[in-house]
């Protein structure tokens, strides 16, 4: 289904996240100068404690092997064992839409609801997910993944989830000096790298979408870019023209939507190749793709410039985007949820203190708690038993290599959608083929611990974009004083850098989930040696020149790859039009015997509020 005008913020300041925007120990050792231990990491003290592990992680080695052999190699597994254990529900998927479905659930059955959730990675939250470091003697948090709260797009039903988990964005604003962009603490900062540009410059103050023509000339003066690249770029930026003179509300929107922007910025913007190629990698925080695949509308009204070609300023002014932020991201609310649901993890959690909360992970998954998660757990199988009144589900997981199954009144889906068909392979073959319709978009954030802020600080930058780099974009989380927990801008100790961005494709792959694939296949193929190469030497360009030293200020780095990230939001140039009630995550999410479909993949769009919404809509429509 198309997004109208007004979804799309047509005419209106918009903005998204784009401005912006078991190896693991074994590789930490690899990286990490000697001396430098976690000491106040649980997990490597011997406690169960995910969130301190380094190296890959998102989906880290070990939690996604079994669903590969089952979607891709089509292999079936041995006769599971039966364990003697019956749920009212079985949720698959920990994310934020599996843990809001086990509150639903409660609501609407009572507390004493016996529920399972399943979970195939080693932590709970899904794309939220906490990185902590102890690396610098005092502990650091960064976010693994989803970022953070878009709330004033929050239905009824999140703000009252909101209410209930006390979380509440307006006070989470007033604690945050982190900000993006052109809004944040030291302002936009561009750096072209030697490897693709000839040398490292570093151009402060400047960005790509520079709302004024004159600042962005100076600007393109320094440009490492041919005098050929810069003069076309000049030109574009200082034109006023109106593609859209004369035509129609109607007209005009099926232009902007209907056109490539590269296009548009090659055929009346007057750009080449190499001024083209600045904005290849400009949109992987944002939308998660390459720009070409990008429609004129999907680029400027999210901050790209070009507007000057449409009858107005290069670009919007005022682009503020007042996101609510824990300091390691919406896993904080995701730990929220699980303490709501299994209180024993954290005594004397609240939305105050979430943060720094001690989980104990021994008490996710105990015996006589109405609520277990089941962490390193990949389901399988999911099967609709019709035994009359005692109809259920019976649920296959492969934990630790040996098929399990456990009996279900109910079981929700809160899995990606593409591999619902492969655990329900009874479903009708129209709803297979629109689970399968899913292809998420592949997102990377690699988070590297250094010593200090002082080079940042130095060189005047807290977030940087590098349109030659495989990360887009780099950013300083630091200001978040949330849930608890207290990082002053001021302070210069040890701080996370987050490399932020996805995977280019190679540019002949051409169809956009074709894209995605080659992308996420790549992310996987890459070691942790391969990003860890790709962070120095951005480190070593960008801050070198600082003071900054590679032996000495790197404590740790934490690769979180998400080959199944952004939910597919039905892209401009890629998606026909449906008729109402037919577009394939409608379709893909209906109900089937005891199971319903959850996840953000059920509402087409990658937020966390519609992963919350779309577990209400699960759970209100089971039986
Ligand atoms: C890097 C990144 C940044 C993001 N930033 C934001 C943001 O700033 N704001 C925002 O609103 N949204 C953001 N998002 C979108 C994000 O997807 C949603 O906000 C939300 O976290 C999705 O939750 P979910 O529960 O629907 O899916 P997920 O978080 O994907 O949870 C689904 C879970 O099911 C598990 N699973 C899959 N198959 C199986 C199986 N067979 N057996 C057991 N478990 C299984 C998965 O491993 C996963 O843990 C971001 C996403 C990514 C990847």
């Amino acid at each position: 289904m198309k997004k109208s005008d007004r979804e799309l913020g047509m005419g209106q300041n918009i903005t998204r996240r784009d401005f912006i925007h078991d190896a693991g120990l074994a590789a930490l050792s690899l990286s990490v100068p000697a001396g430098v231990v976690a000491s106040g990491d649980p997990d490597s003290a011997g406690r169960y404690y995910p969130p301190t592990r380094t190296g890959l992680r998102g989906s880290h080695p070990g939690a996604f092997e079994t669903a590969h052999e089952l979607a891709r190699d089509g292999r079936s597994f041995p006769a599971p064992q039966d364990l003697d254990e019956e749920y009212d529900l079985v949720v698959v998927g920990a994310g934020i839409s599996g843990l809001a479905a086990a509150h639903y659930y409660q609501a609407k059955f009572g507390k004493n609801a016996r529920i399972l959730i399943l979970e195939n990675h080693d932590d709970f939250g899904g794309h939220a997910k906490r990185n902590e470091f102890h690396q610098g003697g005092q502990m650091r948090l960064a976010l693994g993944g989803t970022h953070n709260l878009e709330h004033w797009k929050f239905s009824d039903t999140v703000n009252a989830l909101m209410d209930d988990l006390g979380v509440d964005p307006k006070e989470m604003l007033r604690n945050q000096e982190f900000a993006y962009g052109r809004n944040g603490k030291n302002g936009p900062a561009l750096w072209f790298d030697a490897d693709t540009y000839g040398q490292d410059k570093l151009l402060t103050g400047c960005s790509l979408d520079e709302p004024d023509p004159e600042r962005m000339v100076a600007c393109l003066d320094e440009f490492p870019v041919s005098e050929t690249a810069r003069d076309q770029l000049k030109h574009f930026y200082t034109m006023r023209i109106n593609l859209l003179e004369g035509k129609s509300d109607e007209e005009a929107s099926a232009y902007l939507k209907g056109t490539a922007y590269v296009d548009f910025l090659r055929q009346h913007g007057g750009l080449g190749d190499e001024a083209i190629r600045l904005f290849d990698n400009a949109k992987h925080g944002g939308w998660g793709v390459e720009t070409r695949s990008l429609s004129i509308a999907e680029c400027v009204y999210e901050g790209m410039p070009g507007l000057n070609l449409l009858g107005k300023a290069s670009v919007a002014e005022d682009r503020d985007y007042p996101v609510a932020f824990f300091p390691d991201g919406n896993a904080s609310l995701a730990r929220l949820q699980v303490h709501a649901l299994i209180p024993a993890v954290a005594p004397g959690t609240n939305a105050g203190n979430i943060a720094v909360a001690k989980f104990d992970y021994t008490q996710l998954d105990r015996a006589g708690s109405p609520v277990r998660i089941r962490l390193n757990s990949t389901v399988v199988n999911a099967t609709n038993i019709d035994s009359g009144v005692n109809s259920g589900v019976a649920v296959t997981y492969i934990n630790n290599g040996q098929p399990l199954r456990v009996k279900a009144r109910h079981c929700v889906m809160a899995c990606y959608h593409s591999i619902i068909p492969h655990l329900c392979p009874d479903q009708p073959e129209a709803q297979k083929t629109a689970q399968k319709y899913q292809v998420k978009r592949p997102l990377l954030l690699t988070n590297v611990l250094i010593r200090s802020s002082d080079a940042m600080d130095k060189l005047g930058i807290a977030g940087v974009r590098c349109p030659g780099r495989m990360h887009a974009s780099v950013f300083m989380f630091k200001g978040i004083n949330t849930g608890g927990y207290q990082h002053k801008f001021a302070d210069n100790g040890p701080v996370p850098l987050t490399f932020w961005g996805s995977i280019s494709p190679p540019e002949d792959v051409v169809d956009l989930k074709d894209q995605m694939r080659a992308s996420r296949a790549t992310m996987l193929a890459l070691t942790f040696e391969d990003y860890e190469r790709e962070v120095r030497t951005v480190l070593k360009g960008l801050l070198g020149p600082a003071g900054f030293d590679m032996k000495r200020d790197i404590l740790a780095i934490t690769v979180n790859r998400w080959p199944h990230g952004y939910a597919d939001d039905y892209l401009d140039l890629w998606t026909p039009e449906w008729p109402e009630g037919k577009a394939p995550h409608e379709i893909a999410s209906k109900p089937f015997g005891n199971i319903t479909m959850a996840n953000a993949d059920a509402g087409a769009d990658a937020y966390t509020h519609v992963a919350i919404d779309e577990a209400y809509r699960a759970v209100q429509e089971l039986a």
